[in-house]
């Protein structure tokens, strides 16, 4: 089975599987809103890197005025753009 030529692997040391999740926490200087990627992870490096996130988030220095949020873990399979994901995960609405 070929491999989509963009294929994105697992941040995780030595794992090599196609990453599904990111891990990014939303950043925002007060007027600038992004997301932080810390990681990019298959499903089963997702808790790992997600911990090694929250550890890193710690050791981030903010400036006055800058937000930084927990990190969240975002779907990376549908391909979708961090300004489609800035609102997180949605629940589910009829229709
Ligand atoms: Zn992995």
């Amino acid at each position: 089975m070929p491999m989509p030529p963009h294929e994105i692997i697992c941040y995780a040391p030595g794992c090599g599987k196609p990453a599904v999740f990111k891990i990014a926490a939303r950043w925002s200087d007060g007027v600038t809103r992004e997301l932080k990627t810390y990681s990019l992870s298959c499903a089963d490096c997702r808790d790992v890197l997600f911990d090694q996130a929250m550890a890193k988030k710690g050791t981030c220095r903010l400036t006055t005025g800058e937000t930084l949020s927990e990190p969240e873990v975002f779907d990376l399979v549908r391909g979708r753009r961090d300004h489609d994901l800035m609102g997180g995960p949605k629940p589910n609405q009829p229709g």
